[in-house]
């Protein structure tokens, strides 16, 4: 069976071109970079040659990028280098939205003393600039807010709250890992003093990321040991997962045109041949203001995991916004943020895509989803008597 993959924000394919730039480095160029030998060394400049690629892509200069091993290291590293450098501030704002990379570590350090301010989202999980001006205080350590939702793909201003955090002499920091590559970013002059992102959620390997810090910044690091990355980060290099990050940006680099026009037009046609073709259909989060690749839409009356389950029974993947792990029925965190209804948050899909979806397989999903809606609605206790009420 062909599987039509469209989970693109859970993490994307390894581009051929990457895949080949690291296959050396696993049995020919062996060598550890910190070595002094050549064997070695010729390693350490194509770790400085993949730096410069991850800097250019994001208007960076190659000595702020920092390697780690994921998103999730990056954002970690980020906040916890902020209360370490302002060991006098305990307060650390960011928003009810974020990824539990940011809401878990958050959630952790309320536990040891710290105040957490999540911020709040209205109903297409827009974030309101005001409440965050009003929530900054001489005490804030860090205001950490993503730039793209990984649910959603609702964008926030985070260049603008990023100001408004420099104004008052608070650190900056994003979560950026669905953002770089899906949508152009430059670094240079915008007041974001961290950024993370992640090799696998733009066609390069799991097990390798970033993290961004703007010249100047103080760091504390969270991983010590050797005296990699210039004592930033400690641990032996992923030397393959780094070399293929590093070409995954310069591919991401040229294509991000058509990330916004090709992939783009994927998209609005899948979203708006299901809400045309399904009743009881909606889109959930900002559509004007959005990455390019996400849409996440709601099919009342259903259970989101069920609809998954027939599209998998079709080879076609996607994720849904119920998450019924650990016997929890609720809707996702973003959702319930947004205050989305909860028959219709209960059945919310997440369609993420990228550049090697073609028309043929987005057609496939727009043939084939009515039917599954209609199958699952036709069992359901709920919509039957939904329709006997109109
Ligand atoms: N932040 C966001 C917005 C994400 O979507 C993800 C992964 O889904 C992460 C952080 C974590 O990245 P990683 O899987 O590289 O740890």
């Amino acid at each position: 069976m062909n599987v039509i993959y469209l989970d693109n924000n859970a993490t994307t394919q390894v581009a051929k071109e990457v895949m080949e730039s690291m296959l050396p480095y696993f049995r020919e160029y062996y060598g550890n970079p910190s070595s002094m030998h050549t064997f070695g060394g010729q390693v350490g400049q194509k770790i400085r040659a993949a730096r410069e690629q991850v800097a250019a892509l994001i208007g960076a200069i190659p000595e702020e990028i920092i390697f780690t091993s994921c998103g999730t290291e990056s954002d970690n590293s980020a906040i916890r280098s902020a209360l370490a450098t302002h060991p006098d501030r305990k307060h650390i704002i960011t928003s009810r939205v974020e990824h539990p990379a940011v809401r878990a570590l958050c959630a952790q350090l309320a536990t040891q003393g710290y105040r957490v301010t999540e911020l709040p989202v209205d109903k297409n999980g827009v974030l309101d600039l005001e409440n965050l001006e009003k929530s900054m205080t001489p005490d804030t350590a860090i205001v950490s807010l993503m730039w793209g939702n990984n649910e959603t793909g609702v964008i926030f201003p985070v260049e603008e709250a990023a100001k408004m955090a420099q104004e008052k002499g608070i650190l900056f920091h994003t979560d950026a890992v669905q953002a770089v590559g899906k949508i152009p970013i430059n670094m240079k002059n915008n007041g974001i003093d961290m950024l993370s992102l992640s090799g696998h959620k733009l066609h390069a390997p799991k097990g390798v990321g970033v993290l961004y810090i703007r010249r100047g910044t103080k760091y504390f690091p969270f991983m010590v040991g050797g005296h990699q990355e210039k004592e930033r980060r400690g641990g032996t290099e992923n030397v393959p997962g780094i070399i293929g990050l590093g070409r995954a940006c310069e591919l991401a680099a040229a294509n991000i045109q058509k990330e916004n026009n090709n992939v783009k037009s994927l998209r609005d046609k899948l979203e708006k041949e299901l809400l045309e073709r399904i009743p009881q259909s909606r889109v959930n989060g900002d559509t004007d203001n959005r990455l390019p690749n996400t849409t996440n839409i709601s099919f009342e009356y259903v259970e989101g995991e069920a609809i998954l389950l027939l599209m998998n029974e079709l080879g076609i993947c996607a994720s849904s916004g119920s998450a019924c792990t650990s016997g929890s029925l609720q809707p996702s965190h973003v959702l319930r943020a947004m205050g989305v209804p909860f028959t219709m948050a209960h059945g919310s899909v997440r369609f993420s895509l990228s550049i090697y979806n073609t028309e043929k397989e987005i057609d496939f999903v727009i043939e084939k989803m009515p039917g599954i809606i209609e199958r699952l609605r036709g069992m359901s206790p709920f919509w039957n008597q939904s329709c006997a009420n109109q």
